[in-house]
């Protein structure tokens, strides 16, 4: 019986730049066509970590050059251009794979904007790294003229920080359904979707943050009621006492001893952490959900059950 699945893409599925991206996204595009041809219908979200750096550090260097002509591009924008970039390259590698193994489907992108909530505390705390390193003297300057925070990153210099603040809503959600509905591939979320807050008048704006994309696609999994949420990053199971002499693979983790492992420290921030508790918030949001992390070639044994560390009851 075809499920419902939603793929969490990592950084591993895009490259880093755009020659790596055109190469990786044939295999990407692989991985999902695999799981469309077993019957399933498939919604994928992805990363846009090196993306979004390098569309920010050119929108940055052309205000650098013409600060007349060119204002600072807001963060937000440079995640709508990375879902653009990012779909675009991805939507047509599966469209082609489809009509390679002869699939009458179709594939869209949506451009998607996720609310988050100004009081969320990530606002007054931000964590994430983003951009290049910079001089005491260019942040200092970059915090008085713009409000940026800097943060010491790993003892290699500053790095602006931005807030990560949790998604409450994603906006298309509709759209994202009526063409799961309609048989179609949908790619949506990127980049943990575009960050908006609801203004008081009830307008849309863009926010000065990245949203995390496993708990994007952990939302989008959940408001479609998908069957399984299967987040494809760079190892292919998850492991306790990671990278150490006791390092143990797991095949499965039930709710609780995912809980028992988080409150260990088993699992890096930024990195490990967000996916298990995404899986697992996933796994505990209704009947018969379950998740599932593992690489992107092992999607579909993954799935069949054959490899990969699945959270759930
Ligand atoms: P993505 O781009 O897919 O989001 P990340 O680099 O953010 O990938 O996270 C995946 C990485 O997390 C793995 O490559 C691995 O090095 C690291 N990691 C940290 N803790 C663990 C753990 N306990 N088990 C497995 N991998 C872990
Ligand atoms: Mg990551």
């Amino acid at each position: 019986m075809g499920k419902r699945i939603v793929i969490a893409l990592g950084g591993n599925a895009l490259g880093n730049n755009y020659q790596e991206q055109r190469e990786a996204v044939r295999n990407t595009a692989k991985a999902i066509v695999d799981l469309a041809a077993e019957g399933h219908e498939v919604i994928v979200a992805h990363g846009n970590g090196p993306q979004v750096g390098m569309i920010q550090k050119a929108m940055t260097a052309l205000h650098k050059q013409e600060p007349d002509k060119y204002t600072l591009c807001p963060l937000s924008i440079c995640c709508a251009m990375s879902q653009g970039y990012i779909g675009h390259d991805l939507q047509i590698a599966i469209r082609d794979e489809l009509a390679r193994r002869e699939i009458a489907k179709e594939v869209s992108t949506v451009l998607t904007h996720v609310v988050v909530d100004r009081a969320d505390p990530a606002f007054q705390n931000p964590t994430k790294p983003i951009g290049t390193y910079v001089s005491r003297e260019e942040a200092d300057r970059l915090i008085a003229e713009r409000g940026f925070t800097y943060a010491e990153d790993a003892g290699r210099g500053l790095r602006r920080v931005v807030p990560s603040p949790q998604p409450a809503s994603i906006v298309e959600l509709p759209a994202i359904r009526d063409l799961v509905q309609a048989g179609q591939i949908v790619i949506a979320c990127g980049g943990g979707g575009i960050p908006v807050v609801r203004t008081e008048e009830g307008n849309l704006e863009g926010v000065e943050a990245i949203i995390d994309k496993d708990f994007a696609s952990c939302r989008l999994a959940q408001e479609l009621e998908a069957d399984f949420l299967v987040i494809l990053t760079a190892v292919e199971k998850v492991a306790i006492h990671f990278g150490t002499p006791q390092e143990k693979w797991l095949d499965s983790m039930t709710p609780d001893e995912a809980r028992t492992y988080i409150a260990e420290g088993h699992f890096a921030p930024g990195s490990m952490l967000p996916k298990v508790e995404a899986a697992l918030q996933f796994a505990e949001s209704g009947q018969g959900r379950s998740a599932l992390i593992t690489l992107l070639e092992k999607a579909k044994d993954g799935i069949q059950g054959k490899t990969g560390t699945r959270i759930g009851s």
